[in-house]
C-alpha cells in the first residue's frame, strides 16, 4: 500500500508509456487522469474521466467508444505536410496525393470529417466495394481529388465508377486482377466514357507482421509481370493505352520494418519506368497501404509498434522515386498513399468497465496442520523465515519446492489439500520476494516475472468485433 501512495502522474506516464505511443495528443495530467488534447498538447485538453462520468450522468452504459474528429483532422494534417516538407527537401518534381480507404472505417463522422479537411491538400478517397463508392460520390472533395476504386469490380461497379468519371470527378479503376480488363474495356466502349485506369502490381517484397500475406508472389490481388505486359498490349490493340493513369501496389497493413518499404517502393518505381518506356502514360504512383503505428510506443519492428517515423517515411517515399526516375530520365509521379491506420488510430478511444478483478493467491492467513508433507513443511519454514537478507535465496527454494510438490501430486504422493497449501504459501514467498525486491537491488528480469506472476488480472465485458 505504502507504494501506491507514492505513484505519481509522472509513474504512471512511466509506466503506461504514455509519451512514447500517444503522438502528442494523450497524456497524464497532474492530477493523475489520462488527459485527451485533440489538438496536440498545446491546445485544450479533457479529463477522459470526467467525460466518462458525464456520459454515465447521462444515463449511457459502458462500454464507450470516444471519437475525436480534431485527432483525425490533425494526422491528415501531419500526414500531408511531411509530404510537403519531403518534396521540398529533396526537390521532387511533382505532388503528393493521398487517399483515405474507407474500408478502414466507413463511419459518416470519419469519412466525412477527412473529405472537409482534406480539400485543401486535394486529399482523395478510396472505395474497396460499390457501397463505398457510392458513399464517395456524395462527398465534396477537391476537384483534382483522386478516387480510387479498388477490390471485386462486378459490372455495376465498374458502371459506377465511369458514371463519376463522366461526371468530371478524378475516378481511378485500379485493375486488381486481370479478368477485370477486358470488363473495363467493354464497359466504357457501351457508355462511350474514356477511363483512368489503374494497374495493381503484385509486389514480390512482403511486408512484416500480421499482413504479411498482403505482399509477395502468393498475394491474391495484382498483376504479375507476364500479366501487366499482356495487358499494355491489349489496352494498345483497342486503343487505349493512353488510359493507363495509375501503377498501384499495396504492400500489406502495419509494416513494422522500414526496410520492407524502401525495397517495396524500390520495386514498384521501377515498375513505373517500366510501363512508361512501354508507352504508358503513368503518372500516379500509389504506394497503397502499410504506413505503421506504434501501439505500444517502443519504436521497434515489433508487430505492435514502428521502427520509423512519419517523417521517416514520406522522405523515403520521395528519396527512393526520385532516384529511380531521375536514373531513366521519367518525370517524377504524382505520388498517392492509401494509408489508413496511421490516419484513424488515434482518434477513437474504447472505455470499458473493469467488472472483476481476480488476484493472485498469497494474501491470505495460513495455518499449519499438525500433520503434512515434509515438503509443505519446508514451504512454512521458509515463508516464515524470509528476510531482507535472504529473500533471494529463500525464494529460489521455494520456487524448487513448487515443482517437487507438482511432481509429488501427479505421482498421487501428495494430497490435493497439501498441495493448495503450497501452492498458497508459494504466494505468500512471492510476494514477500517482491517487496524486498522493490526496495533492494534485484535481477531485472526476475523482478518482471514476480510482477507478472502478482499482477492482478482485470475482467471486462465487451466485444472487440463490435
Ligand atoms: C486495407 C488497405 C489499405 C489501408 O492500409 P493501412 O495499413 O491501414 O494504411 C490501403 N490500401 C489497400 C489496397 C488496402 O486493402
Amino acid at each position: 500500500m505504502e507504494k501506491l501512495k507514492r505513484f505519481t502522474a509522472k509513474d504512471a506516464e512511466e509506466t503506461y508509456l504514455v509519451p512514447h505511443w500517444a503522438a502528442g495528443f494523450f497524456r497524464v495530467g497532474e492530477d493523475g487522469e489520462l488527459e485527451v488534447t485533440p489538438e496536440g498538447p498545446e491546445g485544450p485538453s479533457a479529463s477522459l474521466f470526467e467525460i466518462v462520468q458525464d456520459l454515465r450522468d447521462e444515463g449511457r452504459p459502458l462500454p464507450v467508444m470516444l471519437r475525436f474528429p480534431q485527432i483525425l483532422q490533425a494526422r491528415l494534417v501531419a500526414l500531408n505536410e511531411a509530404f510537403r516538407r519531403a518534396i521540398k527537401k529533396y526537390h521532387y518534381q511533382s505532388e503528393y496525393r493521398g487517399l483515405y480507404p474507407v474500408k478502414v472505417n466507413q463511419r459518416r463522422m470519419v469519412v466525412e470529417t477527412l473529405a472537409k479537411a482534406g480539400k485543401p491538400y486535394a486529399y482523395g478517397l478510396e472505395a474497396g466495394s460499390k457501397a463505398e463508392l457510392a458513399l464517395i460520390l456524395a462527398q465534396d472533395l477537391h476537384k483534382e481529388a483522386l478516387i480510387a476504386c479498388n477490390g471485386f469490380k462486378d459490372d455495376d461497379f465498374i458502371r459506377l465508377a465511369l458514371m463519376g468519371k463522366k461526371l468530371g470527378k478524378n475516378v481511378v479503376i485500379t485493375l486488381e486482377k486481370f479478368a477485370e480488363l477486358e470488363r473495363v474495356i467493354r464497359i466504357a466502349q457501351e457508355l462511350s466514357v474514356e477511363p483512368q485506369i489503374g494497374i495493381r502490381y503484385k509486389l514480390k517484397t512482403r511486408g512484416t507482421g500480421q499482413w504479411e500475406e498482403s505482399g509477395g508472389e502468393s498475394a491474391k490481388f495484382g498483376f504479375t509481370t507476364p500479366e501487366i505486359i499482356r495487358a499494355v498490349d491489349i489496352l494498345a490493340e483497342a486503343g487505349m493505352l493512353g488510359t493507363i493513369a495509375m501503377l498501384h501496389s499495396h504492400i500489406g497493413s502495419q509494416v513494422t520494418d522500414i526496410r520492407r518499404i524502401k525495397q517495396a517502393v524500390r520495386e514498384i518505381a521501377q515498375t513505373y519506368v517500366q510501363l512508361r518506356k512501354l508507352g504508358a502514360p503513368v503518372r500516379y504512383l500509389n504506394l497503397g497501404g502499410g504506413l505503421a503505428v506504434d501501439y505500444d510506443g517502443s519504436k521497434t519492428a515489433f508487430y505492435a509498434s514502428a521502427n520509423y517515423s512519419l517523417e521517416e517515411y514520406a522522405e523515403d517515399l520521395v528519396y527512393v522515386s526520385k532516384e529511380v526516375c531521375d536514373g531513366h530520365g521519367e518525370p517524377h509521379p504524382i505520388l498517392v498513399t492509401e494509408s489508413g491506420r496511421a490516419v484513424t488510430a488515434y482518434h477513437s478511444v474504447l472505455v470499458l468497465e473493469v467488472i472483476d478483478t481476480i488476484r493472485p493467491p498469497g494474501e491470505e492467513k495460513i495455518e499449519q496442520p499438525r500433520d503434512t508433507h515434509p515438503v509443505v513443511k519446508d514451504m512454512f519454514d521458509l515463508a516464515r523465515g524470509i528476510s531482507a537478507k535472504n529473500y533471494r535465496e529463500v525464494y529460489h527454494d521455494a520456487f524448487a519446492n513448487k515443482d517437487t510438490i507438482l511432481n509429488l501430486y501427479d505421482l498421487g504422493l501428495i494430497s490435493l489439500r497439501d498441495r493448495a497449501t503450497a501452492e498458497a504459501l508459494f504466494y505468500q514467498i512471492a510476494r514477500k520476494t517482491l517487496r524486498f525486491a522493490l526496495e533492494f537491488d534485484y535481477p531485472a528480469d526476475e523482478l518482471e516475472d514476480l510482477q507478472k506472476m502478482l499482477a492482478d488480472k482485470l475482467v471486462c465485458n465487451f466485444s472487440l468485433f463490435q
